[in-house]
């Protein structure tokens, strides 16, 4: 209990709304609160891959795993609160309720923790523990369903039941984002990139979990007038490929993605094929492949979804290298790989359930 104390203690908390507050003064604290908590934030690092057999190709790996809730869903969370709050859906007793077993969840309770608001995940069963630890941390409660696809509508129901909000991400992600600036990913890209030999990238790569994330990028680079290609990648088990080369949002599929974080069995709200340039299918075996072959470069572990952007990215670089041309490519880092020892990093597991990625590995090693 101590120690679950300690741990609860090492975030900061809103302090309690007073008898006699106003709805107002809440509201007004809330959003000093999240404004503050980016304020204390630091830009993420943009990380330039040294690939001398590349030359003249420069490969930017934007690095999302350095938020305080260890992936790029920090950004979102935060918006999602922002949007909700000043859309009149929460306020000060509102209980916050989200479909998520994964980092999501983990970067809701966060804020749902420093908003002092009580904050619920639904999730399957058969989450990992690890997850389940982290979320329980940051003060959240998890309650469960037995089967996956029952996330949604347990959701919708519990927090209708409590009288809550239900966040839903993947309906509110492209809305919630302020994508005109305001330091979103894509502005803060495009800062970043502003000293280098080609600020102005050839495109930039980003898989799809809610599409949020490339929604903001598709609309930045239209209302900035920016020649940047945007290169949508998909994992296995996923329709967003499929949806956008048929133009059919109502395709579905009964398999579950193994890469976490990216590709869906549905078409997600949030998902904007109209922004995308292109989109390409990357095999998962080429993903593990691609963050093992990180490691080795920058010693760093990576999810798998940045195996799945960064194979994309050096596909392009080696088409871009075939004609002779030069310039710059971005992708992003969406989370670490600590969260994934048991699997993207056990052998044992990828050989059960990838099989073998040695052709992709030797494909990296042409490259550099
Ligand atoms: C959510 C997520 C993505 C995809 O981002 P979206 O903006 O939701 O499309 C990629 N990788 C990881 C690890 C994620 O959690």
């Amino acid at each position: 209990m101590k120690k679950l104390i300690l741990a609860l203690n090492a975030y900061p908390v809103l302090p309690a709304h007073s008898p006699g507050e106003s709805m107002n003064d809440w509201l007004r604290k809330a959003i000093g609160t999240l404004s503050s908590d980016q304020r204390r934030s630091a830009d993420t690092h943009m990380i330039k891959l040294d690939l001398p057999r590349l030359g003249g190709i420069d490969l930017y790996l934007k690095d999302e795993s350095t938020h305080p809730t260890g992936s790029l869903k920090h950004r979102l969370a935060r918006s999602l609160f922002l949007h909700a709050i000043c859309s009149g859906k929460i306020t000060q007793d509102t209980p916050i309720v989200e479909a998520s077993s994964g980092s999501t969840a983990i970067s809701e309770a966060y804020f749902a923790r420093l908003l002092g608001l009580h904050f619920t995940a639904v999730m399957p069963r058969s989450t990992a523990p690890r997850k389940i630890e982290q979320i329980e941390r940051l003060g959240g409660h998890c309650h469960f369903v037995d089967h996956g696809p029952a996330v949604y509508a347990e959701a919708e129901n519990l927090a209708r039941r409590c009288n809550g909000h239900y966040m839903d991400q993947f309906t509110h992600a492209e809305a919630a984002t302020d994508w005109r600036g305001n330091n979103n990913i894509a502005e803060s890209i495009f800062t970043q990139l502003a000293l280098e030999p080609h600020p102005i990238p050839r495109a930039i790569v980003m898989s799809a979990g809610t599409g949020g994330t490339s929604a903001t990028l598709g609309r930045y680079l239209r209302y900035q007038g920016h020649a940047t290609r945007l290169v949508g990648v998909d994992p296995e088990n996923s329709v967003f490929y499929d949806s956008y080369h048929h133009g059919d949002r109502n395709l579905t599929t009964e398999a579950c993605s193994r890469i976490e974080g990216i590709g869906r069995p549905r078409v997600e709200a949030s998902f904007l094929p109209e922004v995308i340039d292109e989109m390409r299918r990357v095999p998962d075996a080429a993903s593990i492949a691609t963050i093992h072959w990180l490691e080795a470069r920058i010693g760093k572990k990576a999810g798998g979804s940045t195996g799945t952007n960064l194979w994309g990215a050096l596909s392009l670089a080696r088409e871009m290298r075939e004609r002779g041309e030069t310039g710059s490519i971005v992708t992003l880092m969406c989370d670490g790989g600590e969260r994934y020892l048991e699997t993207y990093y056990n052998p044992r597991w990828i050989a059960e359930q990838i099989g073998d990625t040695s052709l992709y590995a030797r494909m990296l090693e042409d490259i550099d």
